[in-house]
């Protein structure tokens, strides 16, 4: 249990501290994350959870092994944003009957989640374990698993939800401690409520977990009429279908709190009468874009796609290895601004080591660099200690920084790439400084130049062949009026 190399800690929204992490089976380490409800193509904002808890789910494949780990992060393909998005892409499809609203509904969805693995990928984010899709949770599965409709009916049979006015609603009174996750005051909940005060209602804070669709709209068949779930009994069904009753960690954003998680927990906990749905809460700060809350009418909204393909923030198109070290430099839980500065700065930190840490094919495991990581996922430090490994490794002559270094980038999601799809990726983001990469090539020379003046042959030779194996070969000759030794170098077709 207290095995120092496995030392994680993580802030949990629950407690309002940082504790140490157990898992509940180390063997089987499980993780959910909200994913994006796909009606329109995802922002930068989006991209935050999305990177944040790749690295967590890196890191925990460190510790515990890839196997261990299981990470859920479902997509939420039924939702009224959804339907209205179909019905203003596909209205006269629609209207003169060459596509059923399903149809179009299933085109937004197909479409938006598509970009999103794009994406994402492009971000450097591994593919979850399991990505469940909201519209396959519904009714009843032929594999037996968790489904909504299920859960529904079981929180109906256990005194925690009614029918009214064609809703099935929780009793948020049936569960005397709802709330734990907010800690927002009752009284607080009911002057927000008294707003829009629901007759139906038996308490203001009560919501909906089935709603009647009328027949223009999606819907399944249920006891309750033909209908379809409300927004937080998804994420209920489809973590205990892959995760059980009760898991390790549960991630999203701040504005997750409350409502959605604070009514999954009362959902899960309630259909399965456990203490518990997930021992570590996760979230992660806002992000803003040039010192503003991201809005399409302030004009300052970027997709994700459009920052990485085209030109209309700060003039350039930006590699996804800089939108995501950009991201990792804050800390998970800060408010992030997002702004040109911000970004070029990024450039600059990952263009050094990227160059350098492409030319060490073999990490090796760095635990300092994990305990720095693991002090509740602090990649703004751990990005400083990479820095620190670059400065040696540029200062000494060998030793076994570079192999660490590599070990550190890929643990934060640089993975091994080669110089020339870096290069590559650089010269299409406009007015990059090439002369670095030049600069990275002439100095491993003269390191192999210094190497083989003094007969090591042996690391002359492996500079060599690590060039050669990124890409870049090196020709060895003599100047002809000087007779000095001289190597040039060439990047190899
Ligand atoms: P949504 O598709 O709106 O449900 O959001 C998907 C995820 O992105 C959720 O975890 C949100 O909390 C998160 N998110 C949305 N906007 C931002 C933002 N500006 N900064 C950070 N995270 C965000
Ligand atoms: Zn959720």
């Amino acid at each position: 249990m207290s095995d120092a190399s496995k030392s994680l800690r993580l802030y949990n929204t629950l407690t309002r501290s940082k504790e140490d992490f157990f898992p509940i089976d180390p063997r089987n380490v499980r993780m959910y994350v909200c994913g994006p409800t796909v009606y329109d193509f995802a922002h930068i904002g989006n991209a935050r959870p999305v990177i944040v808890f790749d690295v967590l789910f890196r890191l925990l494949r460190h510790l515990y092994g890839q196997a261990q780990v299981t990470y859920v992060r479902n997509i939420t393909d039924v939702d009224d944003k959804i339907n209205a998005r179909a019905l203003r892409d596909f209205g006269d499809e629609i209207a003169s009957g060459k596509l059923s609203l399903n149809e179009a509904i299933r085109r937004v969805t197909e479409k938006t989640a598509g970009q999103f693995h794009k994406d994402v990928a492009a971000l450097g984010c591994l593919e979850p374990t399991v990505e469940p899709r909201a519209t396959e949770f519904v009714e009843p599965r032929p594999d037996g698993k968790v489904d909504m409709i299920f859960l529904i009916q079981r929180l109906i049979e256990r005194g925690h939800a009614y029918v009214a006015a064609g809703e099935v609603l929780f009793d948020t009174a049936s569960m005397p401690d709802y709330g734990q996750l907010s800690k927002r005051n009752l009284d607080e909940q009911q002057a927000g409520a008294r707003v829009a005060v629901d007759a139906h209602k038996k308490n203001p804070q009560d919501f909906v977990l089935w709603k009647l669709s009328s027949p223009e709209e999606p819907g399944w068949d249920s006891p309750w009429g033909r209908g379809r779930p409300g927004w937080h009994i998804e994420c209920s069904a489809m973590s205990a279908a892959y995760l059980g009753e009760v898991f390790d960690i549960h991630g999203g954003g701040l504005d997750l709190i409350f409502p959605h998680h604070e009514n999954e927990i009362a959902q899960s906990r309630c259909a399965h009468g456990t203490e518990t749905m997930a021992k570590v809460w996760m979230h992660n700060g806002f992000l803003q874009v040039e010192g503003q809350k991201m809005s399409k009418s302030l004009g300052n909204f970027y997709s994700i796609t459009e920052l990485l393909e085209t030109e209309t923030f700060g003039g350039r198109k930006w590699p996804g290895e800089v939108l995501r070290l950009a991201m990792l430099m804050t800390h998970y839980r800060e408010p992030i601004d997002f702004s040109v500065r911000k970004l070029e700065e990024a450039l600059k930190i990952a263009n050094d080591l990227i160059t350098l840490g492409s030319q060490y094919p073999n990490g090796v495991r760095d635990t300092e660099f994990l305990r720095v990581l693991g002090d509740d996922l602090n990649t703004t430090e751990a990005i400083k200690y990479v820095q620190t490994l670059r400065n040696k490794i540029v200062h000494d002559v060998e030793g076994a920084f570079g192999s660490r270094l590599r070990f550190c980038l890929d643990v934060l999601g640089f993975e091994h790439q080669s110089i020339q799809s870096w290069t590559s990726k650089r010269a299409a983001s406009a007015g990059v400084d090439i002369e670095q990469l030049r600069e990275t090539i002439n100095n491993r020379i003269a390191k192999r130049l210094a190497l083989i003046a003094a007969k090591n042959w042996a690391d002359a030779d492996r500079i060599r062949d690590e060039l050669l194996a990124q890409g870049i070969q090196l020709k060895d000759g003599k100047d002809p009026v000087t007779g000095e030794r001289i190597t040039t170098w060439e990047v190899k077709r």
